[in-house]
């Protein structure tokens, strides 16, 4: 552990630092593989785009992950070492896909992305004057999940608008 890198942090504690952003790690790995599997499962019209788009999330829910364990590692922590961790420290949990559509799919990510947002949003809050380097990364993750909740709901939407106006033009 850096000890002068760490002597800037005030007003929190280090472990409760670290125990907040392993949090936030069983929630990445669950996105990914949420992502992941998704992007494989999918059934239905313009998936194609859908698939394209889950393939990008899932790469950076990875990213984020490596982000936040090498924070943990600098703080002297150490990033859960099993995923039964994931599940047990998850804030998100992990939505197993049970309707394979990609309407349905992209609800459930949207739902994802909704709830990371909120995440990250107490997270850069709690941090905020306490530890600069942990909150420039989480703003940084926040503005990622702020532009995955923005990209699912946009694709949703031609998607919804598509099928609409194909059945009003079949009458
Ligand atoms: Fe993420
Ligand atoms: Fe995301
Ligand atoms: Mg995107």
């Amino acid at each position: 552990m850096a000890v002068r890198g760490n002597s800037i942090i005030k007003g929190i504690e280090i472990s409760e630092i670290i125990n907040l952003l392993n949090k936030a790690y069983a929630d990445e790995w669950l996105a990914y593989y949420q992502y992941f599997i998704e992007a494989k499962i999918i059934k239905g019209i313009m998936k194609d785009a859908v698939i394209a788009e889950l393939t990008l999330h899932a790469a950076d829910e990875l990213r984020h992950a490596t982000l936040i364990a090498d924070r943990i590692i600098q703080l002297g922590g150490s990033p859960l070492l099993s995923p039964q961790e994931w599940l047990k420290h998850t804030n998100c949990g992990y939505a197993e896909p049970k309707n394979f559509d990609v309407v349905a799919i992209l609800q459930d990510s949207i739902k994802g992305e909704q709830c990371a947002i909120s995440t990250y949003s107490t997270l850069a809050d709690i941090v905020k004057d306490k530890d600069i380097i942990t909150y420039n990364m989480v703003s940084q993750i926040l503005a990622d999940e702020v532009e995955h909740e923005e990209d699912l709901q946009a694709l949703h939407d031609d998607i919804a608008e598509f099928v609409l106006d194909l059945k009003k033009s079949i009458g």
